[in-house]
């Protein structure tokens, strides 16, 4: 009874924010109709609220964090999801000026005399944001930042597996912003697939590619613009002259990073066949010396949910079951149903059709796939789905240009994993399977802005030639357009 009670009270939630949704959106159209085009200083005054609202609400963003995750390092919150978007807005507001500039382009005074075309960025509307659970501020606030700077509104929808990032991030957008220009709506999947199905000026989703594919499906319905941050199998190819200390270490730190639960960390690598021994004992050397006890301390992200913990269980098991040479790296670490922590471990050239090389692990296990030469590190790589990031460890230089232009992924680092991620200069987002569009930086700015191409007639031009009936001055154009190519 109390189920039915329960669900029944859900749904009228979900009906409810659905209805709040609409109204939102309502809302923020007539503010975009009444205002649509917000001035550099505008602007750059909601980045500075912006960037003002996580710096002033950073121990309630850690909180919220270890909240949801059961165990989330503090230094961690704030270096990503409160400094990263602080930065991130900073960044964007020191270079708004010259991303709003109109920029010139040529036209060719024969036939358009001195007439001027330029391109003039302009806000697209109305702007919703889908936002997973693994950075859930850093992936709502974060393409906030370029959503604003190319002047739109924008409607925020966090994951329902992070309630109390969700309610702080309603907390504190509707005390910083008027909620004509942000606005973060807060519900289950009902809502979530009402989200994707409003007619936006523009559509950011993050999430899984699963997902992604139904979100592109509602999208096209309204023919929406959509930018999807996917996930998948992002690798790491380590040349013979790299298997050391240092890029190890990389590896397995990027991989403890929110215990792999991160679009861009290294989901596995691959290592020369005669170097996975010293791969393994370099990775259990590390461990033991620089993160003894790390599985039970607070630096250990917890994994967000106890059915997305199982998951990654069921992934080791089966590798077990199957006879692979499965090495923990941490001996005293034990999983904690609580904190939903979990130690750290390493899989010695698992087979291809295991299901850990077939799935975005998600978690703190790492795949190490033995080649035999490069050619075929890069083969591998490349008969699978175009990763969200690629990473190369070569000492070489010449090693690590060649596998980066033999290979196609959506951002790239050489001998240090997902820092590309970090930058807010460079354009952020996938390829293929892993999503399409970008954002950070003047390439996230260009995403959400309609880069309207605008022509203003001047004097001593010839367009009245594509006017008909066709007559001399059009013959005349042919005739010298046809004389320039001969
Ligand atoms: P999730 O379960 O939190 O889902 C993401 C969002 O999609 C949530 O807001 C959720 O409410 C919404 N959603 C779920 N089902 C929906 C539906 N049918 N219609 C509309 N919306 C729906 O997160 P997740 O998918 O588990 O996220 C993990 C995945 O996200 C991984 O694959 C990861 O690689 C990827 N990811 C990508 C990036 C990137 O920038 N490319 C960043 C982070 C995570």
């Amino acid at each position: 009874m109390a189920t039915t009670e329960n669900r029944i009270a859900a749904a009228n939630d979900e009906t409810a924010a659905i209805a709040e949704l609409d109204e939102i959106v309502d809302r923020q159209r007539a503010a975009f109709l009444a205002d649509p085009f917000p001035s550099l200083q505008e602007r750059q005054a909601t980045l500075g609220a912006l960037a003002g609202m996580v710096l002033s609400h950073r121990t309630q963003i850690q909180e919220a964090m270890s909240a949801d995750f059961g165990v989330h390092p503090t230094l961690a919150s704030d270096l990503i999801e409160v400094l990263g978007v602080a930065g991130r807005a900073g960044y964007a507001a020191e270079q708004l000026e010259m991303w709003m500039a109109a920029e010139a382009r040529h036209a060719d005074p024969a036939l358009y005399g001195s007439g001027r075309a330029f391109v003039q960025p302009q806000p697209k509307g109305v702007v919703g944001n889908i936002v997973p659970w693994n950075f859930p501020f850093d992936l709502s606030l974060g393409p906030l930042v370029e959503m604003l700077a190319a002047g739109n509104r924008v409607v925020l929808k966090p994951s329902e597996h992070t309630p109390a990032c969700a309610e702080l991030l309603r907390e504190m957008v509707h005390a910083t912003f008027e909620r004509e220009r942000v606005d973060v709506v807060v519900g289950g999947l009902e809502l979530a697939r009402a989200f994707a199905h409003v007619r936006w000026d523009h559509l950011l989703y993050t999430g899984s590619p699963a997902i992604g594919r139904e979100i592109a499906k509602a999208a096209a319905e309204q023919l929406v613009p959509v930018t999807l941050e996917l996930g998948g199998k992002c690798p790491a190819i380590l040349a013979a002259d790299s298997i050391d200390a240092e890029s190890v270490k990389q590896v397995l730190a990027t991989k403890a990073l929110k215990s792999g639960q991160m679009c861009i960390t290294v989901d596995y690598c691959l290592v020369p066949r005669e170097q996975l021994e010293d791969f393994a004992r370099l990775a259990a050397d590390y461990v033991s010396d620089a993160m003894p006890g790390y599985c039970a301390s607070e630096s250990c992200t917890g994994i967000i949910t106890s059915r997305h913990l199982e998951r990654i269980q069921a992934l080791l098991d089966d590798a077990r079951a199957r006879g692979c040479d499965v090495r923990m790296l941490e001996e005293a670490g034990n999983v904690d149903p609580d904190t939903r922590q979990l130690p750290m471990s390493l899989v010695l050239d698992p087979p291809d059709d295991l299901a850990l090389m077939q799935e975005e692990i998600f978690g703190p296990i790492l795949p190490v796939k033995a080649y035999d030469d490069l050619d075929q590190a890069i083969d591998h790589v490349n008969a699978g789905e175009r990763p969200l990031a690629l990473y190369v460890f070569a000492r070489d230089e010449a090693v690590a240009n060649d596998v980066l232009r033999r290979t196609t992924s959506g951002g790239a680092c050489v001998n240090s994993a997902a820092v590309h991620g970090a930058l807010p200069s460079l354009p952020f987002g996938g390829i293929g399977q892993s999503g399409s569009g970008r954002h950070h930086g003047v390439e996230g700015f260009r995403e959400f802005s309609n880069l309207r191409g605008v022509f203003i007639r001047g004097e001593g031009d010839l367009i009245e030639a594509f006017a008909p009936p066709y007559g001399a001055t059009a013959q005349a154009v042919v005739e010298a357009a046809f004389a320039g190519v001969a």
